[in-house]
């Protein structure tokens, strides 16, 4: 880590007014929401954030996040990295109303009289950014690439577990009985 760690609690709208500019590291294991989507906790997320108020007096945040994390191959289960790079700009609104006020291409970030946690924004940014699903290049990949999940081992688990839930209700049922 190069850059100093993200702030947390701060009044968000007065660094709009001053025009300031946050260049910062946050640590990945400081972002639980985003964790619990990794294959683990390790490395930081480099983070630029800029506030400033628009021509359209709209106060503003334009934020980049760069970073690589470890996520799980969806087909061999194994961790494996996957770039950040993201960009968003975002306006900063009390209420919805406020919200329908801004161009299209902002999102309305709503923000009450409470300081704002810049980690909250990163998490939220960062989710966004993930890729719903994660493939190693065929080469790189523990299982053969072609090799079908639903092979005949585990299509057995399956049905295992199905019979074994499709039980409990017929145990249950026979509990009843037995008590009345
Ligand atoms: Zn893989």
């Amino acid at each position: 880590m190069l850059n100093p760690p993200l702030p947390s609690q701060l009044d968000i709208r007065k660094l709009t007014v001053k025009g300031i500019e946050i260049v910062a590291d946050a640590a990945v294991s400081s972002l639980p929401r985003v964790v619990d989507l990794l294959a683990d906790q390790e490395g930081s997320i480099a983070v630029k954030l800029r506030f400033y108020i628009d021509e359209q007096r709209f106060k503003r945040i334009d934020g980049e996040l760069k970073s690589t994390v470890n996520m799980f191959c969806q087909r061999c289960l194994e961790p494996m990295p996957v770039n950040i790079d993201t960009h968003f700009e975002l306006g900063i609104v009390w209420s919805e109303d406020g919200a329908e006020r801004l161009p299209k291409s902002v999102e309305p970030l709503i923000v009450g009289e409470e300081l704002t946690d810049l980690h909250d924004i990163v998490s939220e940014e960062l989710i966004l950014s993930l890729p719903y699903v994660n493939y190693h290049s065929a080469e790189d990949c523990g299982q053969e690439v072609g090799y079908s999940v639903g092979e005949p081992d585990e299509l057995t688990d399956t049905s295992d577990g199905e019979l074994e839930q499709r039980e409990n209700p017929f145990k249950a049922l026979e509990k009843l009985k037995f008590e009345k």
